[in-house]
């Protein structure tokens, strides 16, 4: 039962509500076209997302999960090659690199953006090093400048896993055009949502560009209806998805600004609180502008805040309880026994709260005001 002290995790309700009737105008023009894949709507959806990132390149797929994949495979990425990426971050980061063949290699984060930490990633480098993974969790990127030096370097490709990544851009460049390719989300609560599943492959690079447009239909040739160049995937984007998308994406910036409004809201109250941590930047070459996907606190005693905030109908949602070389099917791979201390810590302490273009000043306040009252009352 929602009632008004009642505190989703997440919310797109209301949202929805307000673009349904731009979403439906789209939705009638399917309809009525009689094509409900791959077609107009996905096309424009490309060319917006081309727009708005500034990559030569958009290609939508089914999910961010199999963007990353096709932009490993079209990357050349496979069997014999290893890929360092964080231990701290969503397990699709590492099942893509296992799905393509690949070995991952997991390391340890820096506080703060919780992305990779840069010189963790140059000690793990071998002869067998093809790609750095970096990825961009909550708020901001990676080192994006330091990592894509250090594969100059060594000759390693760049793969971003930039599902969470919509909106940030370090030097004037958007998150996901960084590396050889990057990938986006539009897994309903990502900035950018979709009414179910939907993913984007960003690339400057043509040849992987028709790869990846190859791979996501089964490998069909594009001029030459069934005829398999290679082993593909079903991999499509809907209509439908693309629809909503290319309607939100009109508001989106606004909402960007709403949830740094609200993420704002609850530093400035949560910063008078000793015993919590709120998000900070780590210094990086290049600072990346704050886009905020999650609201990541941190405390020492999380799992009792968890159900405290629960008792009290709030829902949060614990970003990341383990590291993943902490995880049941990965525990064999080589390293996964190494110390990942930050990782560790951010996995014991961190708790995302709700953050969403929906929600109200009021509902903020209250999250803060329970957070205050858990914590023994407001430290002035
Ligand atoms: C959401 C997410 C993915 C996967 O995207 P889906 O669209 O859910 O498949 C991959 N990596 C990160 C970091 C994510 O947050």
């Amino acid at each position: 039962m929602l009632t008004d002290t009642t505190v989703p995790f997440f919310s797109g309700a209301a949202s929805v509500r307000r673009d349904w009737s731009r979403i439906s105008h789209r939705v009638r023009k399917i309809v009525r076209r009689g094509r409900f894949t791959s077609h107009e709507m996905v096309h424009q959806l490309e060319k917006a997302i081309k727009e708005y990132t500034g990559a030569q390149h958009a290609i939508a797929c089914n999910s961010g999960t199999d963007a990353l994949i096709l932009a490993l495979r079209a990357a050349g990425v496979g069997p014999g090659d290893e890929v360092i990426l964080p231990t701290y971050t969503f397990f699709a980061s590492v099942s893509s690199v296992i799905h393509v063949g690949a070995d991952p290699v997991l390391v340890d984060i820096v506080p703060g953006s919780y992305a990779i930490d840069p010189d963790r990633a140059a000690a793990a480098v071998t002869s067998r090093t093809k790609a750095i993974m970096p990825v961009h969790l909550f708020n901001q990127t990676a080192d994006l400048a330091t990592l894509c030096d250090l594969a100059e370097e060594l000759g390693l490709q760049v793969i971003e896993d930039s599902a969470e990544a919509i909106g940030m851009r370090v030097a004037g460049r958007h998150a996901g055009r960084w590396g050889t390719a990057g990938v986006l989300s539009f897994f309903p609560t990502k900035t950018l949502g979709a009414l179910g599943d939907a993913g984007m492959v960003l690339t400057d690079n043509e040849d992987i560009a028709g790869r990846v447009r190859r791979a996501r239909c089964h490998g069909e040739a594009t001029e030459l209806r069934h005829t398999y160049l290679e082993l593909g995937w079903n991999s499509r984007c809907d209509e439908l998805q693309a629809a909503v998308l290319l309607t939100r994406l009109e508001r989106l910036d606004q909402d960007i600004l709403r949830r740094a409004q609200l993420a704002q809201r609850y530093s400035e109250r949560l910063a008078r609180l000793p015993q919590v941590t709120i998000p900070w930047q780590a210094p990086a070459k290049h600072q990346s502008n704050l886009v905020w996907y999650v609201y990541l606190l941190e405390t020492e005693r999380r799992d009792e805040l968890v159900d405290f905030l629960a008792d009290h109908d709030v829902g949060t949602e614990v970003y990341y309880p383990r590291p993943l070389s902490h995880q049941p099917c990965l525990r064999h791979l080589p390293g996964a026994r190494h110390p990942v201390p930050v990782a560790r810590a951010a996995s014991r302490r961190a708790v995302g709260l709700p953050l969403y273009p929906d929600l109200t000043d009021e509902q903020v306040d209250l999250v803060c005001e329970l957070i205050e009252k858990f914590h023994g009352g407001r430290d002035e």
